[in-house]
């Protein structure tokens, strides 16, 4: 959530005790009494209770109410209205649903509804009595019994860290679906663990993860926002141990990475940032702590194609459930649209089915919300080229919920909203996985193509929808500033030795992580040359790079050297690249040789004959054809062919320096040959077209 402060309503008004007879005052046919609500109905899900009814003609809203019952339905506690409906609650008003939660999940109540016309109150509609689901998973069944403090604790405790590595080691002793990995340490050394299942058994390797287009939960990155952990943890037993055909059909499809506590150090104190006071929701690109740097090594290596980042907040104006996509507007068109698309046409959709109540982060009042800072997760995720949304749980009462305080009420209906909204997001993934692909092949390849302006802040417009819609009141504009707009983009920055390796002290304790070691956290390649390193703008973190690197970036490590493309528009043939040359929009009426030692970078270009590069310092072709052979050997540092409409034929052998070559979106017209690749080459999940034969490390491409 955002710092703010919390402006909170007491809803004294719904709390009053309504007086009522609550006996069914005659058959259920009998005819409603004037603006009567009629057809009421309840479901049962985890934690919670959807109410559904018929509209009255000219309501303003609707109360709903809630009492406890006993066997017999008699009323065993006093009723209270539990919330509001309001026509913004949801995308078809004509079939109203209201999700009600806060209950201590098994227990039975009655439910009726009236409509207000104006703030005149109508009849109640008849009780609807239910029996609410008990806790999620069979307790006579090993591993379904587990259950973490929260819940044996009916939400009087959070889960404590040792309790959390209790239950993470008994999942995973209990389940062959799930291996806890521990993806690193925070500040004091708590161990940050990340749960991986799939069905049978989770794949082996990250690399291998990564192959099955994997989805990620981050559960709990403000210390004092811990609502969201306790949904994850339940989720993650779920997952592990449920035997229904929807949870078997997930894993057989992916594979779920959830971290329970990236910011173990601030949940153990109760604290929003880490130890060292750091917000880390400020410092996923910057990664000068532990935990951040954590987080983005496992982005690396498990290659994530969507994401959910869960945080509370306390707006008494919201709905349940704000979200939001990435917006800085680095961030590919393809990554906003698809994950903007999770949102209105998912989330909306589902909550209206649920009764849950999504809206755009801020939502009403929201303030200046939600904005473009590339240091919060779901902006760097947006431009890591992964599907994401951010995750509020409201705390707050307000005119739509009662004021419940910290109490277990509150707990509950925010860990079950939760709940709720990761499992849709994993329904999400699972239908629209190929239109997620689709989005990231499209960001990768549009990234690595270095095509357009750089924006150093500012944000892409969320559109408001016509009122009444859960949309109508998205977070600010965010423009950017002239002197946040780069029009012309660099090829490189180039950054000195000292630059590169020297010491920092924006770490903790004063002592940082080099920026050698953050570009290796985050996978950017990058070529030695003799006074320094260059770090090339022809990757797939395109976005990202200027914002760390520009000294005119809003939050840079550092003031890099920009390096501008050194050929464009037409060049006479061959060429022949002794140091370095960078080729933008330019076309070689010929081939290019690149010498040992020499550096070839080329994006939006045209190659008129074979490339051939033998001990380069490094190769990057982005959305460059090349119409002869190309011919990649014994390069000393990376090899990265990223996006290229034509090529001809390729071959890559003996590139051991560099990390795995990148050979992503292309269409290969001939021949893919790949030998004693060292690592073997990677395709980024990016598939690329080829026509002829694709023989050695790339026989699977
Ligand atoms: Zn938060």
């Amino acid at each position: 959530m955002k710092k703010r402060r919390s402006i909170v309503h007491t809803l004294s008004v719904m709390l009053v005790v309504t007086s009522l007879s609550f006996v069914q005052t005659g058959p259920a046919h009998a005819a409603a009494e004037p603006n009567q609500v009629t057809n009421v109905t309840v479901s049962q899900a985890d934690g919670f209770t959807t109410v559904a009814w018929t509209p009255v003609d000219g309501a303003t809203d609707y109360q709903i109410e809630r009492t406890a019952v006993d066997a017999a339905d008699t009323p065993t506690a006093t009723p209270a209205i539990v919330g509001v409906w309001r026509p913004n609650r949801q995308v078809n008003n004509g079939s109203p649903t209201f999700a009600d939660a806060g209950f201590n999940p098994g227990d039975r109540f009655g439910w009726r509804v009236r409509a207000r016309i104006g703030t005149a109150e109508q009849p109640y509609s008849t009780p609807v009595f239910g029996t609410t689901l008990p806790p999620p998973g069979d307790p006579g069944i090993p591993g379904q019994n587990l259950r973490t403090p929260w819940e044996t604790t009916q939400a009087a405790q959070f889960t404590s860290d040792v309790d959390e590595f209790a239950y993470t080691a008994a999942v995973d002793r209990l389940s062959d679906r799930v291996r806890v990995v521990e993806i690193g340490r925070t500040v004091q050394g708590r161990p940050i663990n990340m749960f991986v299942i799939g069905l049978p058994a989770p794949a082996a390797t990250p690399d291998a993860v990564a192959k099955t287009s994997p989805l990620a939960i981050n559960c709990n990155v403000h210390g004092n926002e811990p609502s969201d952990r306790e949904a994850c943890l339940i989720m993650a037993r779920q997952l592990a141990f449920g035997t229904d055909a929807r949870t078997l059909d997930l894993l057989r499809n992916t594979t779920v990475l959830i971290i329970p506590s990236i910011n173990g150090d601030g949940r153990a104190a109760n604290t929003r940032g880490n130890s060292t006071g750091q917000d880390l929701n400020r410092d996923y690109s910057l990664i000068r702590q532990p935990e951040t740097a954590a987080y983005v090594r496992m982005l690396r290596d498990y290659r994530p194609v969507a994401g959910y980042d869960g945080h509370e907040f306390s707006n008494n104006q919201a709905g349940d459930l704000p979200m939001l996509p990435p917006r800085h507007q680095n961030v590919a068109q393809s990554i906003f649209d698809e994950s903007l698309d999770m949102i209105e046409n998912h989330m909306y959709v589902q909550g209206a089915k649920a009764g849950w109540w999504p809206c755009p982060y801020g939502c009403q009042n929201g303030g200046p919300v939600g904005l473009s800072e590339e240091t919060i997760l779901r902006n760097t995720l947006g431009l890591k080229n992964t599907v994401n949304s951010l995750l509020e749980l409201r705390s707050a009462g307000g005119p739509t919920r009662p004021d419940e305080g910290n109490a277990a009420n509150n707990r509950r209906r925010k860990t079950f909203s939760a709940l709720w909204t990761f499992n849709s997001f994993l329904d999400f993934h699972r239908a629209k996985l190929v239109d997620i692909r689709a989005a990231r092949t499209t960001a990768i390849r549009f990234q690595s193509g270095n095509t357009g302006r750089i924006v150093f802040r500012g944000s892409r417009i969320i559109p408001a929808h016509p009122a009444p819609h859960p949309g109508e009141a998205p977070p600010p504009a965010d423009q950017p500033g002239p002197d946040q707009i780069l029009d012309n983009a660099p090829c490189a920055y180039k950054l000195t030795d000292k630059q590169y390796n020297g010491g920092r002290t924006d770490g903790p304790g004063g002592i940082g992580t080099t920026v050698a070691q953050r570009i290796a956290d985050h996978g950017w390649k990058v070529v030695q040359v003799a006074d320094g390193v260059l770090v090339p703008l022809a990757q797939p973190e395109r976005g990202l790079i200027p914002l760390l690197l520009d000294g005119q970036a809003a939050e840079p490590w550092v003031s890099g050297e920009r390096v501008f493309p050194t050929l464009t528009g037409p060049q006479p043939g061959p060429l022949t690249v002794d140091g370095f040359a960078c080729l933008s929009a330019a076309t070689v009426n010929g081939g290019v040789t690149v010498r040992p030692g020499g550096t070839l970078i080329a994006t939006g270009s045209t190659i008129g004959g074979p490339l051939t590069a033998d001990s380069a310092a490094g190769v990057f072709l982005g959305n460059t054809q090349v119409r002869g052979t190309v011919q990649v050997g014994r390069t000393a540092g990376p090899v990265s062919l990223i996006g290229s409409p034509l090529l001809v034929q390729v071959t890559l052998a003996g590139n051991i320096e560099g990390g795995a070559p990148y050979l992503a979106g292309n269409s290969i017209a001939g021949t893919l040959s790949c030998t004693g690749n060292v690592p073997a080459p990677i395709d980024l999940e990016v598939t690329n077209k080829v026509i002829g034969a694709k023989t050695g490390q790339c026989v699977a491409f």
